[in-house]
């Protein structure tokens, strides 16, 4: 599903974000993505979603080499990955239902399918009952599970989530990994930068923990053990 050939990230500037990276995510794993601040987490998800551009190597992205694609194709691609970010990124000047219609909306689905799918992509996250609140009156964890519902209403196949627990206490933090792993469960490939790493650790999946742009690390991490 996600696939890095040798990629390298220099900034204009000069910072080097990646260097050498390569690494493989098969269709339907779920893996985190750790490290600490500056170690290139958000540069790695940033190219898988044509963000940005690699300086040097190949992105792979569900079969597709990205650094062949053109601007134009760029909404195509970003059709099939559904994106959840730390601070929600929520439109306070509209319900929940129409935060979550919204990438539909875009992508010209009629009403009818709209409204069948936003509930549906609600009833998944346990919101069908806020469907007419604002999102603001929402507690920092439904929040969470309203850019959730967001990111997969599209169905796609891929969810790229960056510090999607970053706010929310370690109850709440399990709760939301969990709807990570419903979505897996039916085949979504997931993808999460995280540095909360007892989390992680607990939840014994496959992690890449990335050290100043360097992959450093590729398995489950054993109990206590200690990134580099
Ligand atoms: P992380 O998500 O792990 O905190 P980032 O990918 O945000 O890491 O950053 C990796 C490195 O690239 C850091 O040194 C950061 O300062 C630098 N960087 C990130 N974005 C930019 C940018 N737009 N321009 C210049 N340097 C950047
Ligand atoms: P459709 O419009 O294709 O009939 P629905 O929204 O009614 O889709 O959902 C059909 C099924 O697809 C549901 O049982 C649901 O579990 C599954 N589904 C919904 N969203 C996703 C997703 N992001 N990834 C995988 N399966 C999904």
């Amino acid at each position: 599903m996600i696939r890095f050939e040798h990629v390298s990230k220099r900034y204009d500037g000069g910072q080097d974000a990646l260097t050498d990276l390569s690494f493989e995510l098969p269709e339907g794993d779920f893996a985190f993505l750790t490290g600490h601040s500056g170690a290139g987490k958000s540069t790695l998800l940033k190219l898988v979603m044509l963000m940005e551009r690699p300086t040097r190597g190949q992105v792979i992205v569900n079969h597709q080499n990205l650094t062949q694609m053109r601007s134009g194709q760029i909404p195509y691609l970003r059709r099939h990955i559904g994106v959840v970010f730390q601070n929600h990124q929520l439109l306070f000047d509209r319900t929940v239902y129409d935060n979550v219609a919204l990438p539909l909306i875009i992508s010209g689905f009629q009403p009818r399918d709209v409204g069948r799918r936003v509930r549906a992509a609600l009833d998944k996250v346990g919101l069908l009952d806020k469907e007419k609140k604002n999102p603001i009156a929402l507690s920092g964890g439904e929040q969470q599970r309203v850019g959730i519902a967001r990111a997969v209403v599209n169905k796609p196949p891929l969810l790229l989530a960056d510090e999607p627990t970053g706010n929310l206490d370690p109850e709440l933090s399990e709760e939301i990994m969990g709807l990570f792993q419903q979505f897996n469960d039916v085949g979504v490939t997931v993808l999460i930068a995280s540095h909360d790493i007892a989390l992680i650790t607990r939840l014994q999946r496959r992690v890449f923990g990335l050290a100043k742009g360097r992959l450093v690390h590729d398995g489950v991490l054993r109990r206590q053990a200690h990134m580099a």
